[in-house]
């Protein structure tokens, strides 16, 4: 079966986890003479180094040369000596590129330095080298232990719009280029070597598909190449009941359907970036979540359909620090188009909005993007009373099975009981209910509903 493996930071860290990748791709060859495909291997950057190249760009904007100086120093550093560790016969030629791809960035910066400013797309060309040497240095240590494989460049390859740190694949173009730059080296029996998150526009600038957006790129090559199942490796052992950061000792949920999977993704489920299954959906392929620590556990799977034991709920999911918007007006009563006016506020300010509630005078927003609220706030108030409160968190409680069980609302609401909640919802699709309550009280809420739905 031809796989797409998209391998995290964490699964690229350093030796130890390239050497893992190498035993994990090895694995996934076909066997000499088999008409199965060579997987194609897409990788983030090194873990942490996303974050840093985020730290040098305000270091920049700071005028803070030396600080710049120091950090680069670091990042350059860390990539040779993984880069030596895992290469031998392609080392001086793959040092020697390192080397060039940080300098070429050096200069950027400085330039950035003197400007004191970064524009999204200038950020975008920051961040991209992350995954350029990622996927330089897993092209090379694969090809020197005996792995036929070759570097592409992923942004000859996937294609965005011009929508700078948050781009939007064009996929008929991108699977357009899929056909004539990837499919070509897989026919040959060489292993695509690709970095994630990584594109360009159609007239070559440099984009990003938004933070974790790997796991979107890993999802948008597997559906132009129709492959049996596209895999993302990380570090935990699939989709878990409940964030681990929070509550201890969730559990691997085996099987999600996609829907459920889009939705814990969405509201906060970091493991899998929230636009990763529409391209998977678009084909139906299968998506598989693995542990590259312990390659042989069989994590979680995500399909079209899925079954769960009855009575049960699939998992819980939180986004932490959004906003509330509550709007009021006692003119909205019976008045038609009031929530026309109200959503263009939010369109014009290009701000998604997650949770919505309305009652007959009130309607209230959760958002998470808070960059552009006191310019919607200022426009709602032409037309109503609009109040912000922020430090506010949604939890998102996801299972198939809450359209056929109305206890388990009833469970989750009694198992909140003393923490206050701001807002509730439930989905018309009744696949989840929404909770929005005060940050602080994420811990403990998260705690109890994960002690009511899965305590074994
Ligand atoms: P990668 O670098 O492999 O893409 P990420 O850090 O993006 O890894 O995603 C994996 C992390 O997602 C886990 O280490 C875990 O802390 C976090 N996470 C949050 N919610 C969940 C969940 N429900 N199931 C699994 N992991 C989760
Ligand atoms: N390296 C990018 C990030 O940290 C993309 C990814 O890891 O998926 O956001
Ligand atoms: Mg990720």
């Amino acid at each position: 079966m031809a796989v797409v493996m998209k391998f995290g930071g964490t699964s690229v860290a350093d030796p130890p986890a390239l050497q893992r990748l190498i035993g994990i791709v090895r694995q996934h060859l076909p066997a000499a003479g088999s008409a199965d495909a060579v997987p194609v291997v897409v990788v983030s950057a090194l873990s942490r180094v996303t974050d840093k190249l985020i730290a040098i760009t305000r270091l920049a904007e700071e005028g803070d040369t030396a600080g710049v100086a120091d950090e680069m120093h670091a990042l350059v550093e860390r990539h040779v000596a993984v880069a030596t560790a895992v290469t031998d016969a392609s080392r001086a030629a793959l040092v020697a590129n390192i080397r060039g791809e940080f300098e070429e960035l050096t200069g950027l910066v400085h330039a950035l330095a003197v400007l004191r400013e970064v524009s999204p797309r200038s950020m975008d060309a920051v961040l991209a080298v992350g995954e350029i040497v990622s996927s330089r240095i897993a092209a090379a240590a694969l090809a020197d232990c005996g792995i036929a494989s070759e570097w592409v460049d992923a942004r000859t390859v996937l294609v965005t719009d011009a929508d700078h740190t948050g781009a939007v694949p064009d996929m008929t173009a991108t699977c357009e280029r899929v056909r004539t730059h990837v499919a070509p080296i897989v026919a040959a029996g060489k292993v695509p070597v690709l970095g994630g998150f990584i594109a360009a526009t159609a007239s070559g600038v440099t984009t990003t598909l938004g933070r974790g957006g790997s796991d979107y790129s890993g999802a948008i090559f597997g559906a132009c190449l129709g492959v049996g199942e596209i895999q993302i490796w990380t570090d935990v052992d699939g989709m878990l009941t409940a964030d681990p950061r929070i509550v201890q000792a969730p559990h691997v949920v085996p099987h999600l359907s996609f829907s459920e999977a889009s939705e814990l993704a969405y509201f906060g489920a970091k493991v899998l970036h929230p636009s990763t299954i529409l391209p998977a959906v678009a084909k139906n392929i299968p998506v598989r979540i693995l542990n590259s620590h312990r390659p042989e556990n069989r994590g979680t799977l995500i399909t079209e359909q899925a079954q769960h034991a009855r009575g049960m709920l699939t998992a819980i999911a939180c986004k932490r620090d959004v906003t509330v918007i509550d709007i009021t007006s006692t003119r909205m009563l019976m008045a038609h188009g009031f929530l026309r006016r109200l959503f263009e506020v939010f369109e014009r300010f290009k701000t998604a909005v997650d949770v919505v509630t309305t009652s007959e005078v009130s309607v209230s927003v959760t958002v998470d993007d808070t960059r552009r609220v006191d310019g919607i706030l200022d426009n709602l108030q032409n037309f109503a009373e609009a109040s912000c409160e922020p430090h506010m968190a949604i939890i998102c409680a996801v299972g198939e099975n809450l359209r056929a069980d109305p206890t388990l609302f009833a469970r989750a609401v009694t198992a909140l009981d003393t923490i206050p909640l701001r807002l509730v919802s439930q989905a018309g699709s009744r696949r989840n209910v929404t909770f929005v309550l005060r940050d602080n009280d994420v811990p403990e809420a998260m705690t109890r509903l994960h002690e009511q739905f899965f305590r074994r």
